[in-house]
């Protein structure tokens, strides 16, 4: 549903959540900035994943390792080599394109018109070629079915060519002998250099866990899907070293992990699926996505893979440097197997968004009327409790304020006396804030307020003093 994901980006700019980047100089393709509301949004899903790796799991640590790392890092990794997709250019727009991608649309269209065997037929033509790495192949594909892009008439297509993905810069001035370093296309690099820091100085036990949550570029070429696919992101990733030989248990394991996960965010499982991968990388053993129903239909929000000893297996061989770990328990050295889970959280942000989204039509008999709500978990919400004196006047404002004090310390909080009772609501609903208490006069003479809730628009009249129980009761959930 096209009109709903321009319905969220339009509703993501109104309200303070995510701007294009540098929108007086009409912005940067693909980059985007988080505003007052979107930066909390995303704090808090960033917080509560950190809190899920780190706090639940005894056998996790979490780490803050550099953007620029050694340049033989990425030569080890593969990324140097390997990081690459097959684009295209059309000649007469002179615009680059990913060829996945440009095929896809283009699939997408079909299926549109309702054409779904077209559809089908063109998506099992285009993973056959890729799976080849068959680019003239894939180039008639493009050619025969006439695919355009934006552009009306037939396009001109160069060949394919494969781009690497990484950004590169100089370290040192130009003027002293420069050498090309990368920034980080994975955030999972810093945490394999350094297992054996962590593992030594953290005295950890195998199975143990390695979290980060770190900046990533990558120079997708293709825009138009928000913070979907950016080329400035955040990653949340989290490296699980294994015996060799408990690999599959653990990659289970962690496939039902994330999805408690995600259905804790309050997002019901039929809007979820996993996609194992078919071709899998040369050292992977299983690998699959959780997918989530986006607005622009089932897309990849978290990575599960089971990457063998390959990636300390290679720093070994680079840098020199045993990546063993000696098991007491069977009087082994090995080099651990890894698991490793990799969710985006700029997609993570857009999933939440998604699924908090609703517009309501509240029309009664006699009036027409309606509501944009954002239905965020009260602990993904940007503002917990809004606090809203009837007037201005009457000493009404004062006991708001010394209710915000009360509260402000335990969670986030907004206070507002502008405009009517009723478009307050109206505004903290578009905010997603999850409750709203009015200060009246009856306040002053029996020290209770009116709770409205978000969800239910239900109205109900409490103690002062049970406020911040109930809010805090709410986030904890
Ligand atoms: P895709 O196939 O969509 O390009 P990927 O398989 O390359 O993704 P991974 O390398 O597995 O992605 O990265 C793990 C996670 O990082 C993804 O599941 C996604 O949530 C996030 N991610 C990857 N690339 C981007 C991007 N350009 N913008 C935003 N998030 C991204």
């Amino acid at each position: 549903d096209n009109n709903k994901f321009q319905a969220i980006i339009s509703h993501c700019k109104e309200y303070g959540f995510i701007f294009q980047s540098s929108e007086i100089y009409d912005g940067l393709s693909a980059v985007y900035d988080y505003g007052q509301n979107g930066s909390e949004l995303k704090r808090n899903i960033r917080d509560y994943w950190w809190k899920s790796m780190t706090q639940f799991h005894e056998n996790i640590v979490g780490i803050d390792a550099a953007i620029f790392m050694h340049p033989t890092t990425w030569k080890a990794s593969g990324h140097v080599d390997n990081f690459s997709d097959p684009m295209i250019d059309n000649k007469d727009s002179k615009k680059r394109y990913r060829v996945d991608h440009l095929i896809e649309a283009h699939a997408e269209k079909l299926a549109l018109e309702g054409k779904k065997e077209e559809e089908a037929a063109l998506l099992q033509s285009m993973d056959n070629l890729l799976a080849k790495d068959d680019f003239d192949g894939l180039k008639r594909l493009i050619e025969d079915n006439k695919i355009k892009c934006s552009v009306s008439g037939t396009a001109h297509w160069t060949d394919i060519r494969q781009f690497n993905l990484m950004f590169s810069t100089q370290l040192g001035s130009v003027a002293e002998e420069a050498s090309e370093i990368y920034l980080r296309p994975e955030t999972a690099q810093g945490i394999f250099v350094n297992f054996l820091n962590v593992q030594k100085t953290g005295r950890m036990k195998i199975p143990f866990g390695i979290a980060q949550v770190g900046k990533a570029f990558r120079n997708e070429i293709v825009a138009r899907q928000f913070v979907f696919r950016m080329r400035e992101f955040e990653q949340m990733e989290m490296q699980f070293f294994v015996r060799p030989g408990t690999q599959k248990e653990w990659y289970e394991y962690w496939k039902a992990e994330r999805m408690k996960w995600h259905l804790s965010l309050g997002i019901s499982p039929d809007k979820y699926r996993f996609h194992d991968h078919v071709k899998l990388a040369f050292y992977a053993d299983a690998a699959c996505d959780i997918e989530y129903d986006f607005p622009i239909g089932f897309k990849e929000v978290e990575g599960i893979h089971s990457r063998t000893d390959h990636d300390l297996s290679r720093h070994q061989e680079y840098s020199k440097k045993k990546m063993q770990y000696f098991d007491t328990e069977i009087n082994q050295n090995y080099i651990p197997y890894v698991i490793e889970t990799s969710i985006g959280l700029d997609r993570t942000v857009l999933m939440v968004l998604s699924e908090a989204y609703a517009e309501e039509d509240l029309s009664t008999e006699d009036k027409k009327d309606s509501r944009v709500v954002l239905k965020f978990p009260a602990k993904l919400a940007p503002i917990k409790l809004a606090v809203l004196p009837l007037t201005k006047k009457d000493g009404l404002p004062e006991i708001a304020r010394e209710i915000m004090d009360g509260c402000k310390k335990s969670f986030r909080c907004f206070y507002e006396e502008k405009d009517t009772i009723g478009k307050r609501y109206r505004r903290m609903d578009a905010l997603g804030t999850p409750f709203c208490v009015t200060v009246d006069h009856q306040t002053k003479e029996d020290n209770t307020v009116t709770i409205r809730y978000r969800d239910s628009m239900q109205q109900e009249r409490i103690p002062i003093a049970e406020i911040s129980r109930i809010i805090n009761e709410a986030i904890d959930q």
